[in-house]
């Protein structure tokens, strides 16, 4: 195993770099090479690496770059978000990125694509729909139309071609990633103190920015590391971050939670990198259709995903109670529609399986956490003292 403290640092500046470094010297080392670029929450990056393209991650700026030109571009009353990633489309860090896609999220995604649009960055700039209907023939059928559309984008690029073999060969990378991911959340569950929650977001967001063979192998020597016995637990509650799917909070926030008293054991940021509940089907004719599949019938939760059937407060008990949580913190972008339209959802269902949580709302850019401090030590405290009281 290589030096895990090595590890996490690397992963730091990867997560963090907005000059998109890696991915730009990964470009450079082949004619044939194309970076698209995606904003969240979730793209099927299987299909990129088969069309030998890097899909990479674009959160906007978080705490580490003034917004100027950007807050002109919008009315004060929306998230921060788009701000931060038109600001970086403006200076240029985005100019060796061929393509971009805007996942169907929400209006302001939605308007962001236009802008790109109109400030014609890129060599296109797709609007990618998901299904709203879950039939194969019906919502399949136009979701696989999507990702054609995609592909035959990048091959006007590049000129390279597609096969079953390829796409099926990036599905199974993809699927090792995802069990990876999984495997370190389901240690981390029970072994929370040996990894912070501030690393562990380090190593998942790195893998948005860099190739899933680079990230496997990271992924797997921090695996190693958690399978060793170290740290000592500390006297922390255990709770699920619900709500924080796109705009991500600054980690000065994820500390302040972390110093309040909680272990953060699962969570919806970067939701995007751990999507399917399960492994896409990798050897199969067909494998646009595999995607699609997965799509429709192994997606995880989100205020920003539509679903039917399956109401979205039952999953997330359902997840507090797999993760064995004391509690959950609704912790949302201001003006983040999708999330805020679904809080009170999502509280009732809380309330009605007397699961304990607290809510607050956060920009990417937010430099203050004293009272969020408070508010989280307050609850943790609560939790400790009145799980106490009934056991004595
Ligand atoms: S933070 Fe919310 S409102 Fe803003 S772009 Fe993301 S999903 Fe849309």
């Amino acid at each position: 195993m290589k030096n895990i403290d090595q590890i996490l640092e690397h992963c730091k500046e990867l997560a963090f770099d907005l000059e998109f470094s890696y991915a730009k010297n990964w470009k450079s080392a082949q004619t044939d090479r194309v970076l698209i670029g995606y904003m969240p929450i979730y793209f099927p990056r299987e299909i990129t690496h088969a069309a030998n393209a890097l899909a990479v991650g674009i959160l906007g700026t978080g705490d580490r770059k003034q917004i100027i030109k950007g807050d002109a571009f919008y009315q004060s009353y929306i998230c921060h978000i788009p701000r931060g990633i038109i600001e970086l489309a403006l200076d240029g860090n985005l100019d060796e990125i061929d393509g971009f896609i805007f996942p169907s999220i929400c209006d302001v995604i939605r308007n962001l694509s236009g802008t790109f649009q109109i400030l014609k960055k890129g060599k296109f700039v797709k609007y990618l729909d998901y299904p709203q209907n879950f039939l194969s023939h019906i919502g399949g059928k136009f979701y696989k139309t999507e990702l054609l559309h995609i592909l035959h984008e990048i091959q006007k690029i590049n000129n390279i071609e597609v096969t079953p073999e390829k796409l099926n060969n990036s599905i199974k990378l993809y699927n090792i990633n995802q069990r990876l991911l999984k495997e370190i959340y389901n240690i981390r569950q029970e072994y929370p103190w040996r990894i912070s929650f501030e690393n562990l977001y380090y190593v998942v967001r790195a893998g948005m920015v860099i190739t899933v063979e680079e990230h496997n192998k990271i992924l797997e020597d921090v695996l190693e590391f958690l399978n060793i016995n170290n740290g000592e637990p500390m006297d922390k509650i255990k709770v699920v971050i619900s709500g924080a799917f796109c705009e991500q909070p600054p980690i000065g926030l994820i500390k302040t939670i972390e110093l309040a008293g909680c272990y953060i054991v699962d969570d919806d940021l970067l939701l995007g990198s751990r999507w399917m509940k399960g492994d896409v089907a990798d050897n199969t004719d067909d494998p646009l259709n595999a995607l699609s599949e997965a799509y429709m019938n192994l997606s995880t939760f989100s205020s920003s995903v539509y679903s039917v059937g399956k109401p979205k407060g039952e999953q997330l008990v359902q997840l507090i109670k797999e993760r064995n949580a004391d509690g959950i913190i609704f912790a949302a972008p201001s003006f983040c529609d999708p999330a805020l339209l679904d809080l009170p959802v999502m509280q009732k269902a809380c309330d009605d399986a007397n699961i304990r949580y607290i809510s607050f709302q956060y920009n990417e850019n937010t430099g203050q956490y004293k009272v969020i401090k408070e508010q989280v030590g307050a609850f943790s405290d609560s939790i400790k003292l009145w799980e106490d009281t009934v056991s004595s």
